[in-house]
């Protein structure tokens, strides 16, 4: 009986009978590499059966003030870099510019060039101008958001 053999049954004490058992037995004592496999597997069966790793009283509640003290001190600090003044100061110059294409003099030679079909990409340039303005403007301060509308 080879040595894979008798240490698939040393990982499996269960399914073997009296004479595995005297096989391994005699293995073991005549094969030191299985000898030292073997007492690693009991060493590895006894720590998991006594509980490890040991318990550690008070980690729970370390860990759990630490991330309440990580909360509240997220509370004090502002958004990095942009205000909410800022943003919206972005969203006027958003607004005016977009408005005010229409009425400059290159497009109007190109809307009576191309027709009313060229009003198709100006709207979807305008709408995803203004729908990217506006999830970036709710993603960046969805927590100020929601405070100053109660949603939370
Ligand atoms: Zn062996």
């Amino acid at each position: 009986m080879g040595c894979d053999r008798i240490m698939d049954m040393v990982y499996e004490p269960e399914n073997a009978d009296f004479l595995d058992r005297l096989r391994i037995g005699l293995h073991l004592w005549l094969c030191a590499d299985c000898a030292r496999k073997a007492r690693r597997v009991e060493l590895c069966a006894h720590a998991l059966r006594e509980g490890f790793p040991p318990p550690s009283p008070g980690l729970e509640e370390a860990v759990m003030s630490a991330v309440s003290a990580e909360e509240c001190a997220g509370d004090e600090t502002a958004p990095a870099g942009f205000s909410l003044g800022g943003w919206v100061a972005a969203g006027i110059v958003l607004l005016v510019s977009l408005t005010t294409v229409f009425f400059g003099l290159e497009f109007r030679h190109i809307a009576l060039a191309a027709g009313v079909s060229f009003m198709l990409p100006v709207g979807i340039t305008v709408g995803t101008a203004v729908t990217v303005y506006g999830a970036l403007l709710i993603g960046s301060h969805l927590k100020t958001l929601s405070e100053r509308f109660e949603l939370r």
